[in-house]
């Protein structure tokens, strides 16, 4: 406010940040830099990354889901530039090998949306009253495959893909396969560019204010010290801010998610690009597979009290499609989040965190959460304590309803086969969980809070695919009439086949759209 808007008074202090210090540089410290880059140009704020090449990163992530799409858009990175440059394919599901009972296959789709044509276009009325009155045919013991009345599920099984805008009348969603260390190379190319500075070392100690515990400043090896009003922790599981110096406990939930080792090996490509990831699951965890480009990435998550790792790396070698281009690379991680994200003015992103087991290719959806929502918040050097506990508050939700998706695909299985599965079948479950899968057994309902990302549908489908088949329905499903609802969900499904039969093979697509250079692998 100037002296004439505000009748001569002293102007109120400025409190913006005035310096930013992320702390690592793998997919979650780029990722924040380039997004903060954007977010605080106007405010001219100082903004220092630090990483260690010596310490080096984790380097796998290359399934994700749709929103990265918003993330690109919000740097304003094109499609196709992404595509390229990341070696990346289209992905429009998840294919589960096994999960429900062995020689069992189903797609978990990136949405359950078929068409806006169907009641003059009101896709959001017709087509979940099309899915309560398929529950209702499960209900009376028809058998159904959800996979022919969802485009994600169908364009994955005949491997085909186009871009939305091009299948007419349609809506789905989509989501990429890609090096995720080639993404976090061109963040980092983006974020220098827009002025943002890379400190090379590695930290060695953290000075906390005597007055209020909060970060003063770090000092590297060198002796080299960075202050700074608000530090990012993205140092992934070393956690080095809010974990080792300012002590915000991690929550243990290996008791739900017993996988607690992954060894991951790029293979060479063999047969057509498929546009889905495939999850295997195996003696022991679950195996995944992920088409990019150039290669196919793989790997075996396991638990480690159920088998060691030797048997689990030549389990995994044994199942790969093409010649492995490395030996495979053991990662260990606690499924689990931090009590609190944020503390003071250190927000830990990444795995620094938390950390839920790829089965739903949610970390780096996890990493987009927190850096838009602390832009949303970005608070001053203040730090208002209302604007930390909405952070935690939306994040902890968020890690929470993608444990219990997930934990929803172990626990719901008729298998007894290995010792692992076993424990999966018979543990105990969080009670949300619990209810929630209840609720779909006897009455047929979905319990979804408000502020879920993830809505009925997904829910429906994957609970459904994994055999909890639900007693009764919903008697508003009555309401509509049965011959109606019969013509509706015909229309549906011939509707998506129509649309996929006319679509490009996904190889095709990317061929004539955004066909990354050919590279030594
Ligand atoms: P890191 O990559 O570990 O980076 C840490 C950074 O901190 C590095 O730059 C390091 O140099 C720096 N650092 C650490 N200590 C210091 C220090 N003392 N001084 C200076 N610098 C330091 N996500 C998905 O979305 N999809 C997937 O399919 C997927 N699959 C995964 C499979 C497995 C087995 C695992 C373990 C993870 C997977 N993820 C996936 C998660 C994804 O890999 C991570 O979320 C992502 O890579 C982010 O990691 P990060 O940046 O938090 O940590």
């Amino acid at each position: 406010m100037n002296e004439t808007m505000n009748g001569g008074a002293e102007a109120a202090p400025d409190k913006h940040l005035r310096k930013i210090v992320i702390v690592g540089g793998g997919s979650a410290g780029w990722m924040t830099a380039a997004a903060l880059c954007v977010a605080t140009k106007r405010e001219n704020c100082q903004l220092v990354l630090v990483e260690s090449d010596q310490i080096g990163t984790i380097g796998v992530g290359e399934s994700t889901v749709p929103p990265i799409k918003d993330f690109n858009w919000f740097l304003g990175i094109n499609e196709k530039d992404f595509v390229v440059s990341t070696q990346a394919s289209f992905k429009l599901a998840i294919q589960y090998v096994d999960w429900t009972r062995i020689g069992h296959v189903y797609f978990n789709p990136l949405e359950g949306l078929g068409f806006s044509e169907l009641a003059g276009g009101n896709a959001d009325l017709t087509i979940p009253a099309v899915y309560q009155y398929l529950l209702k045919l499960a209900v009376h013991g028809h058998s159904l495959d959800l996979k022919d009345y969802s485009m994600c599920s169908t364009a994955a099984g005949y491997n085909r893909f186009d871009h939305p805008k091009n299948a007419q009348g349609s809506t789905f969603a989509y989501a990429y396969q890609f090096d995720a260390s080639l993404y976090a190379k061109n963040l980092r190319l983006y974020a220098e560019h827009r002025g943002v500075e890379r400190i090379e070392g590695k930290v060695a100690d953290v000075v906390l204010r005597p007055e209020d515990g909060f970060i003063d400043s770090i000092i590297l090896q060198s002796g080299q010290r960075i202050d700074g009003d608000l530090f990012i922790d993205c140092t992934g599981f070393r956690a080095l801010l809010i974990g080792e110096t300012l002590k915000i406990p991690y929550e243990d939930w290996s008791h739900w998610l017993p996988c607690d080792r992954a060894l991951a090996v790029p293979c060479r490509s063999t047969g057509p690009l498929l546009p889905y990831t495939r999850a295997t699951a195996r003696e022991a965890g679950w195996q995944w597979r992920i088409p990019l480009q150039h290669r196919t990435g793989n790997g075996y998550v396991f638990s480690s009290k159920f088998i060691d790792e030797q048997k689990a790396a030549d389990r995994l070698l044994a199942n790969l499609d093409g010649e492995a281009l490395d030996s495979p690379r053991l990662l260990k991680f606690t499924t689990g989040r931090r009590k609190e994200m944020w503390t003071k003015n250190c927000v830990a992103i990444g795995l620094s965190s938390g950390f839920i087991e790829p089965l739903e290719s949610t970390s780096i959806h996890l990493i987009q959460e927190g850096i838009m929502r602390l832009v949303k918040l970005l608070p001053d050097r203040d730090f208002s304590p209302l604007i930390i506990r909405e952070y935690n508050g939306h994040i902890a939700g968020l890690f929470e309803w993608i444990r219990d998706f997930i934990v929803m695909h172990y626990h719901a299985t008729e298998r007894e086969d290995t010792e692992f599965w076993r424990y999966c079948k018979y543990m105990s479950v969080p009670d949300k969980l619990r209810f929630r899968m209840e609720m779909f057994r006897k009455h047929g309902h979905i319990s979804i809070d408000p502020s879920e990302g993830f809505r009925a549908r997904p829910w429906m489908t994957a609970m459904y695919n994994q055999g909890v088949v639900p007693q009764s329905y919903p008697p508003l499903t009555d309401m509509f009439d049965d011959h109606v609802m019969r013509t509706e969900a015909a229309k549906l499904r011939e509707g998506v086949l129509r649309t996929v039969q006319q679509m490009p093979s996904h190889e095709e697509y990317i061929a004539h759209n955004c066909k990354a250079p050919a590279v030594a692998v």
